[in-house]
């Protein structure tokens, strides 16, 4: 009887330490809204400014959106992180805007495409790269100054260059001047505004890279959601990959100022051999875990210019829509912003509010921690905790 009180008080003790331990993450995961429906949106990135196949493309997946819709008789979204402009040939600072003639088509289409309720625009930079760096790294690299000398498609630049909140003409990166930074964020919301009739809701930072001046920056212009990879990359390594990870992120967590963070690390790129199916194993686990699904995806899959098969990803596109729905009748499409503002609000037609779901969907969470999910396993919490689940019926 004694051993057995003794090995009953040591099983408590040891409880009482893993979740001690592993506190933060298991309160994380609780705070963290469960999405009542399956959530997809296919994001995509770099549109806008660049070549004029974008304007067919745009309209094309605007048709394709078209012929699917959730129970709810609503097509689906895709959001496209826009590019407001080039540079003119041999000047990385002085910049040809999106609502130049030369590009009047492609913002038509744009513009068509929202009207639709087809495509959501979203900020992704003015540039997708930091000027004054550009100019520099093109002084000392002879593929960067031949990129300036006819500017077209950013995706052929150098990667660290691409990332447009931090200098990466040389390695490792520089942090930006704060200032520059603030007033770069209030010219390129301004110039969005003024070619899309409001301002941005939703910021994509370029290549992932962005700090918390940034972020203030974003704020202080008004900003309600940042698509974020769920950590903070601070800039390029001496290798040039994302490095300085100072922060992570979940879905719904608070960022800075009415802003809140969304978490984006699905892929879907035909380009990279990336089939629907590939798509709908993220859409499964995420709909397991009770998270939305965002899949990323860029413009250059939808252009033949950027070495792209706009037909093959076209049919996948159309393929995965069309394999979601079936597998999940209950699917649910929407903007990243209207996911936000669901998520902000604690929205009960989007959120769940039953305790008893949460705390099933919250299980599965909390055993895919590495180290937790491996222990209270080990010990038999996890079992015992599981006795609780209370899948929906
Ligand atoms: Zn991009």
């Amino acid at each position: 009887m004694q051993l057995l009180t003794l090995l009953g008080a040591a099983w408590c003790l040891a409880v009482a330490a893993i979740l001690l331990l592993h506190r933060r993450a298991l309160i994380a995961l609780w705070r963290e809204p469960v999405m009542r429906h399956p959530v997809l949106i296919v994001e995509s990135d770099d549109w806008g400014a660049g070549p004029l196949e974008q304007a067919a493309a745009l309209d094309a997946i605007a048709d394709c959106l078209a012929r699917h819709h959730d129970s709810q008789g609503r097509s689906p979204v895709m959001t496209v992180a826009l590019i407001l402009a080039l540079p003119e040939a041999n000047a990385a600072s002085r910049l040809r805007d999106l609502d130049s003639p030369e590009f009047a088509t492609i913002l038509a289409a744009l513009h068509a495409g929202i009207a639709r309720g087809m495509l959501a625009p979203q900020l992704h930079g003015m540039t997708h790269f930091w000027p004054p760096a550009l100019a520099r790294a093109a002084l000392a690299q002879p593929q960067v100054a031949a990129w300036l000398a006819a500017p077209d498609l950013t995706e052929q630049l150098p990667s660290p260059l691409q990332s447009r909140w931090i200098d990466a003409s040389q390695l490792p990166s520089w942090p930006l001047d704060e200032a520059l930074v603030h007033a770069a964020v209030a010219e390129e919301v301004a110039a969005y505004t003024h070619l899309l009739g409001e301002p941005p809701q939703v910021v994509v930072p370029p290549t992932f890279v962005w700090t918390a001046t940034v972020e203030s920056a974003w704020a202080a212009a008004g900003m309600r959601v940042l698509v974020t990879p769920g950590r903070r990359f601070t800039g390029r390594d001496g290798t040039g990959r994302p490095a300085g990870i100072d922060k992570t992120m979940r879905n719904g967590e608070s960022a800075v100022g009415e802003a809140i963070y969304l978490v984006r690390d699905d892929y879907f790129e035909p380009l990279l051999g990336h089939t629907p199916e590939h798509a709908l194993a993220a859409l499964a686990r995420k709909t397991t875990l009770g998270r939305p699904c965002l899949l990323e995806t860029h413009r250059n899959n939808f252009l033949a210019a950027a070495g792209g098969d706009p037909d093959q990803s076209l049919a996948a596109l159309d393929r995965l829509y069309r394999r979601a729905l079936t597998t999940y009748p209950n699917l649910r499409f929407l903007s990243c912003a209207e996911l936000g503002r669901a998520l902000k609000d604690n929205d009960p037609a989007w959120v769940e509010q039953d305790r008893r779901r949460r705390f099933t969907i919250w299980l599965r969470r909390v055993a895919g921690l590495p180290r937790f999910g491996k222990a209270a396993r080990l010990i038999g919490l996890l079992p015992l905790l599981n006795l609780f689940d209370r899948p929906r019926p």
